[in-house]
């Protein structure tokens, strides 16, 4: 539904995107996943036939991005990163005009934003400058949708969005995905990466790899010690400083420990710590997840 083929884009001396190849199946919940500047959102805009690309192609279902922009946008539901709505329209007033300005109206489409729309009916006639985070976007997600677009494109939809409200957003797109649509969503956040069929990783505009998210973490080839200590500062100094380490991050409240060729032990680990005057100290084997693959890939 969605091919890219080594798209390349620069602004001035920055390049934004070196080559990138992409393909997402029709019907696929597909995450772009990359920190702020990867070039997630020059990716997206290029595919929303918003900006040029400087060489390759792109085609959604079909359709080239350059060649057939206009057929793209009745097609495809956008809702880019910062807030698209009108701030001085109400709720319903967005929502009529998003419909108007796609040929259709709010009546024929209800079934597709009924789910999402009843959560922020209660205040429809509400300015949306005056709703709150999780409200504004819901509102700005049942816009996209307006038209029954084929494809879903969302730039960072959770960015800045609180935990709970994160959670629902997310399950609102697999409802969508179950009524057909395609859907490409970028996120910063390692832990959405679970929640998407397959996953690009996408760094300095380069993708490091493609695949489903279990399968990017089985195929990690090495071993990871977690480890927790009462000062954390210090644990990932003393930790970095071991003779056998290689790469030592910090993860929330632990540290994720690689060392040389694997070799190091929890045990070992443990006594070097204890030397150190470290107290509650935990070391323990874990598998790898997104943020281990995406730190070693980076380091690579
Ligand atoms: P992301 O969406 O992953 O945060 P972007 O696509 O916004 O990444 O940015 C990719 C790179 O291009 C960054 O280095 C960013 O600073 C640069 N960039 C993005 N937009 C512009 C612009 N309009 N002018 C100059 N540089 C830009």
């Amino acid at each position: 539904m969605i091919e890219i083929n080594n798209i390349t884009k620069s602004y001035k001396e920055t390049k934004a995107l070196s080559g990138i190849n992409l393909n997402v199946d029709e019907g696929e919940l597909f995450g772009l996943i990359g920190p702020d500047g990867a070039g997630k959102s020059t990716l997206i805009r290029i595919l929303m036939t918003l900006l040029l690309p400087d060489s390759g192609e792109a085609k959604l279902d079909g359709l080239d991005v350059v060649k057939n922009y206009k057929h793209i946008r009745k097609m495809v539901g956008y809702m880019p990163g910062r807030f698209s709505l009108y701030q001085d329209l109400s709720v319903e007033e967005n929502l009529n005009f998003f419909a108007t300005v796609f040929g259709t109206t709010v009546e024929e489409n209800y079934d597709l934003i009924r789910d999402i729309y009843y959560q922020i009916e209660p205040f429809k006639t509400r300015r949306a400058g005056k709703l709150s985070g999780g409200m504004k976007q819901k509102l700005a997600l049942s816009c996209a949708l307006i038209h029954k677009p084929k494809i879903l494109v969302l730039d960072e939809p959770t960015t800045g969005v609180d935990a709970v409200s994160r959670k629902e957003f997310w399950e609102m797109l697999k409802n969508l995905q179950e009524k057909g649509i395609t859907i490409l969503v970028s996120t910063p956040y390692m832990d959405e990466a679970d929640l998407c069929d397959r996953v690009a990783l996408i760094q300095n505009g380069q993708i490091l790899d493609v695949d489903s998210p279990k399968r990017i973490t089985d195929k990690f080839p090495r071993k990871i010690i977690q480890v927790g200590a009462q000062n954390m500062y210090k644990l990932i100094n003393d930790l970095r400083a071991y003779k056998k380490a290689e790469a030592v991050y910090a993860f929330g409240q632990f540290a994720h420990f690689t060392g040389f060729n694997d070799e190091v032990e929890t045990i070992e680990l443990e006594g070097y710590l204890q030397n150190l005057g470290h107290e509650k100290i935990i070391a323990e084997e874990i598998p790898a997840g997104i943020e281990d693959v995406f730190m070693s890939l980076m380091e690579q």
